[in-house]
């Protein structure tokens, strides 16, 4: 019987390991042409100022129109593309496109906000990546100050002296810097006061966990001042209640973003948000 069992097992293993190459190796084929076959497009999710209730910043969110596989969400391609490195090339099109329809709202008329752009580590260390980051502003016209930029914790705590040289010289570009997830990483608090940070997002874990339980409200009071004392602006990630935003509002968050107040929406309709709150 026992014997009878290890076999069953190995082969739940074997069945669910080999889904999974399946699943890999259909997404890694289908990437190679999504760049130029126009597969790709940008979802906006607007975050919101905790004091004046007005839209304080979008968030590019990646979204895979893929003929066979439907809408296809990040979770299900972004890891994909950073192993086999195709997220340089894709993440240069966010990039340049995030910029482009940042730019497009502003001479449509509409409020001017910062519109917030995700990097993975590969993108990041890439040498051309600062030079990349000034071309799609010269290129598409944009206003550096309105462009952020969101690292993740472990993407800053690997080569730490390179990672702050290159955020220096991005910052000296004008735009601003975000630090991601927040909390989920393993940070370095020593190391966290030489990064030049605009922006620390909590990441959605602690915004979930919040009200529960006495500790999970003291981790989210103590995100929020140990960001104030770095001189970030705090954006809490995945609000999706009015008690989370009162309690967030309440501890002195700064900006919230979450389903609360948008899901994240293609661009005309993102445009339409902002014209909203104009
Ligand atoms: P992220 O940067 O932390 O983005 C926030 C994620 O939380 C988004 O998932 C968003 O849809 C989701 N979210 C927002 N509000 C709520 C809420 O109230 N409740 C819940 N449950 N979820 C909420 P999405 O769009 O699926 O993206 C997942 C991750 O994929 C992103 O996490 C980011 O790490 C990555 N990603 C997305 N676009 C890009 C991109 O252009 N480049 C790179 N390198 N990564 C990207
Ligand atoms: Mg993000
Ligand atoms: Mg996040
Ligand atoms: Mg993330």
């Amino acid at each position: 019987r026992a014997k009878d069992g290890g076999r069953n097992q190995l082969q739940f293993y074997t069945s669910e390991m080999n889904a999974r190459v399946t699943e890999r190796t259909l997404i890694e084929g289908h990437l190679r042409n999504a760049l130029t076959r126009h597969e790709f497009v940008l979802y906006f999710q607007t975050r919101i100022d905790c004091g004046t209730g007005r839209v304080a910043g979008l968030e590019a969110l990646l979204r895979w129109r893929q003929p066979e596989l439907g809408l296809v969400q990040p979770d299900r391609f972004i890891g994909v593309a950073e192993e086999t490195g195709r997220i340089v090339e894709i993440g240069e099109w966010v990039l340049y496109e995030a910029c482009r329809q940042a730019k497009a709202w502003q001479d449509a008329g509409l409020p001017r906000v910062p519109v917030a752009v995700n990097v993975s580590a590969r993108q990041f260390r890439q040498a051309g990546f600062v030079q990349e980051v000034r071309d799609a502003l010269e290129s598409s016209g944009l206003a550096p100050e309105y462009l952020e930029l969101e690292l993740t914790e472990s993407l800053m705590m690997q080569n730490i002296e390179a990672v702050i040289g290159a955020m220096r010289h991005l910052k000296e570009s004008g735009v601003r810097l975000s630090i991601d997830d927040f909390g989920t990483g393993y940070s370095s608090l020593s190391y966290l006061r030489r990064f030049p940070l605009d922006y620390l997002k909590i990441d959605r874990s602690f915004v979930r966990d919040m009200l529960h339980d006495a500790p999970g409200a003291a981790i989210v009071r103590s995100m929020i001042a140990l960001g104030h004392s770095l001189g970030c602006r705090i954006i809490a990630e995945g609000v999706e209640t009015h008690d989370q935003l009162g309690y967030l509002t309440q501890q002195g968050c700064d900006e919230i973003q979450g389903f609360l107040c948008s899901r994240p929406v293609p661009g005309d309709e993102a445009g339409e948000l902002l014209h909203a709150d104009g």
